[in-house]
């Protein structure tokens, strides 16, 4: 379909905004909750494992992660920044941390939500949910939180080794048996501190209808693989909430990524692009955005760039876990899945045993992490390093090596930052990216000549 260049460069989906929605909605009712005098829990990105149990307890929750991005796009952060700075927090911690101790020092400060809280703030809580997973920041951050406020930190410890540890004989059913036994001790933990118990039947429900969400909010990424591709990064990142942080409710929120679904495969069948430009390349976007800086994948669209998949925040891959009835075990394994099965999934039998084999000579696959570039038939990516996070930039320049040995992609590295304007350089980062469109051109042509275009 011939692109309607009088509209703006992005061509959001009608679909998003509910989902978009939900998002505002969960402070409303944490916020409500806590004008009801009921418990609101402040709950690191978990994997999935929390909400459940908040669910099933009848527990607001909000997630400082998610606040950061809030406050970022809406301006507020810096000042938090600042004043978590003044509170002695060095400028290379991460950013969504110095943003929480910020915000927690001048709630403390003032004894209410400060009024410069944006979606109206995230209320008091009384327990402090972290994790070991992932990241330097982590509990400790928390930890720093729970010297403000008069509430316990409770640190969900999540296994996270290499891909060779992973493909260790029993490696596996260890690591679940340690998960189901942690989250366990967890719903004891919030049954003592809340004085109720946990309504197991409604715990069950939420897992299933989770699952059921999630394959439909795949599904519909899957939908991006397409020439053009439908769905831009940008509704990706409006509507990933209800399945990266939490539902309250999977079952209305999946009837939603329903509605999305059947939009975006509308697109599909008219060929109509996430972009109203010709889709003159297709990236994947690879680190964590800059929230406070999403007009920049404006300027980009303008010049044809359509962001067709990213790194971050996809739901796990769909998997049949009926026969599982313990929920506790159903919801681990389907959020812990084992790596010989996502092999399996991506490469079936022949080329997956070729993968396992390579990682158990290397240590690692190049493969298995870049494979979505040529799933989805990139052009580039673009590698968004920030000083403050090493977790999600230390692997960058392993998949940019990988992303060029196995499918002759370019990486275009533009160094920023989650939450912190003063990290972001736009002027600077449009004059790389004009000059790697010569570099995406060179490389299709190479991998034409190799027979490796898609
Ligand atoms: S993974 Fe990075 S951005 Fe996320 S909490 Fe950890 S340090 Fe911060």
């Amino acid at each position: 379909m011939t692109p309607d260049l009088s509209k703006r460069p992005i061509n959001r989906l009608q679909s998003m905004h509910p989902l978009r929605a939900l998002v505002d909605q969960s402070y409303i009712s944490s916020l409500e909750a806590q004008s009801q005098g009921k418990p609101v829990v402040w709950s690191m990105l978990d994997n999935g494992y929390g909400a459940p149990f908040f669910n099933a307890l009848d527990v607001e929750s909000v997630y400082p992660e998610n606040y950061g991005t809030m406050c970022a796009a809406s301006g507020a952060a810096q000042g938090f920044l600042e004043r978590a700075e003044v509170e002695g927090f060095p400028t290379h911690l991460c950013g969504y941390a110095r943003n929480a101790v910020g915000y927690t020092a001048r709630l403390v400060e003032l004894g209410e939500i400060p009024p410069e809280a944006p979606a109206g703030g995230m209320p008091k809580p009384i327990l402090l949910v972290s994790s070991g997973y992932l990241c330097d920041a982590r509990f400790k951050w928390f930890q720093s939180l729970g010297r403000y406020l008069d509430a316990p930190v409770w640190t969900l410890e999540l296994p996270n080794p290499g891909q060779r540890e992973s493909l260790e004989p029993g490696a596996y059913e260890n690591e679940v048996k340690f998960l189901i036994k942690e989250l366990r001790e967890f719903g004891a933990f919030l049954e003592h501190l809340l004085g109720r118990k946990i309504d197991w039947y409604k715990f069950d429900n939420d897992i299933n209808d989770t699952m059921a969400m999630d394959k439909t909010w795949y599904e519909v990424n899957e939908l991006r693989k397409v020439r053009p591709c439908p769905m831009h990064s940008r509704d990706f990142w409006s509507s990933m909430m209800p399945s990266i942080f939490r539902s309250a409710d999977p079952k209305a929120a999946g009837k939603l990524y329903r509605d999305m679904y059947e939009e975006v495969k509308q697109r599909v069948d008219n060929h109509v692009a996430g972009i109203n430009r010709e889709e003159k390349y297709r990236l994947t976007f690879v680190g964590l955005p800059p929230w406070h800086s999403l007009g920049f994948f404006d300027q980009l669209a303008e010049r044809g760039w359509n962001f067709v998949t990213e790194v971050a925040y996809h739901p796990p891959r769909p998997i049949d876990l009926r026969h599982i009835s313990d929920p506790v075990e159903r919801l681990v394994r389907y959020r812990y899945q084992d790596l010989a099965h996502i092999i399996d999934y991506e490469y079936g039998p022949e080329k997956g045993a070729k993968v396992v084999e390579e990682i158990r000579h290397n240590g690692y696959s190049h493969k298995l992490d870049t494979k979505h570039v040529k799933d989805f038939q990139c052009d580039g990516a673009f590698l968004h390093p920030l000083l403050t996070c090493r977790a999600t930039t230390a692997p960058q320049r392993l998949y940019e090596v990988q992303a060029m040995e196995e499918w002759k992609v370019p990486s275009l590295v533009i160094e920023g930052d989650i939450v912190d304007t003063k990290l972001f350089d736009p002027v600077g980062a449009m004059r790389k990216a004009e000059v790697f469109e010569g570099t995406m051109d060179y490389y299709r042509k190479i991998r034409q000549e190799k027979g490796l275009d898609w």
